[in-house]
Formats: C-alpha cells, sequence, structure tokens
C-alpha cells in the first residue's frame, strides 16, 4: 500500500462563485487562481501524485502554461487518477478537509464526494470531506481564502 498527503490554498479575490471539489459555490468572492483555484481537488491531486511519487500538481500541470489558464480542475484530478491506476494502484479511501470559515461548506459535501467518487472510479463510500472553521482565527478565520487537505491510501491492484 502508499500512503499521499496533499495541501493548498488560495486566496479570495474578485467574483461570484467559488469551485471547491468541483461544485460551484455561489459566494461574493472568487477564488484567486490561474485554474479554476479548486483547492479541494488541488490539495487530493497532489495526494495522489505524492503516493505515486510522481512529485506535485505544478510539475504537471505548471502555471507558465497558457492551456491552464482557468482550467477545470477535475481533468487534473482525472489525469492524477490515471496516473495512480498506471502504476497499477487503485484507490482505496480518500480523505478531506476543506478549511473556510466562509461560506458554509456542508451543504456542498454530498455533491463533492460525487464528483470526486467518478473522477477515481470508486464509491461514494470511500471518500469522505470534512469541513472546519478556525473559530475566526488566522487568514482563513479572516476569509481570506480557503485551505485544504487530503490524504489517500492506496492499494495494489
Ligand atoms: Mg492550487
Amino acid at each position: 500500500m502508499r500512503i499521499g498527503q496533499g495541501f493548498d490554498v488560495h486566496a479570495f479575490g474578485e467574483g461570484d462563485f467559488i469551485t471547491l471539489g468541483g461544485v460551484k459555490i455561489p459566494y461574493h468572492r472568487g477564488l484567486q487562481a490561474h485554474s479554476d483555484g479548486d483547492v479541494v481537488l488541488h490539495a487530493l491531486c497532489d495526494a495522489l501524485l505524492g503516493a505515486i511519487a510522481e512529485g506535485d500538481i505544478g510539475l504537471h500541470f505548471p502555471d507558465s502554461d497558457p492551456q491552464w489558464n482557468g482550467a477545470d480542475s477535475r481533468v487534473f484530478l482525472q489525469h492524477a487518477a490515471a496516473m495512480v491506476h498506471e502504476k497499477g494502484y487503485g484507490v482505496a479511501n480518500v480523505d478531506l478537509t476543506v478549511v473556510a470559515q466562509t461560506p458554509r461548506i456542508r451543504p456542498y459535501v454530498d455533491d463533492m464526494r460525487g464528483h470526486i467518487a467518478r473522477d477515481l472510479q470508486i464509491e461514494e463510500s470511500q471518500v469522505n470531506v470534512k469541513a472546519t472553521t478556525t473559530e475566526g482565527l488566522g487568514f482563513s478565520g479572516r476569509s481570506e481564502g480557503i485551505a485544504a487537505f487530503a490524504v489517500v491510501l492506496l492499494l495494489r491492484r
């Protein structure tokens, strides 16, 4: 078996929605990023790539490459999943934590699990998404941005 962990942060900027776990969430700001700023999927991609010792998302989808401008991060996730499968592994489970003071994440968790399960070709019961605030402390607590943590376990198929 292999284990991987990932972490990502994006700052709020202009916009009227954010994308988390592939779900569009209405908000009075957006997330600043070269891609769609989906911190949840970015952390998850890094966990998957980490588990197979393939570097990180920046290596495979560099900011400097215009083809990733505004990119749907599910494309990154599908690519990372394909790499995991090519190496002979399957995903046993995924555990994700979203750190956000605002907006409220809970209502969108089941949709996120559905997208992630589909892209990883696993069951929703293998995907957990949790959300927490930081009780008003730090950049997240000041609603300056959103962070996400990911842990994945892979098993040889
Ligand atoms: Mg990112």
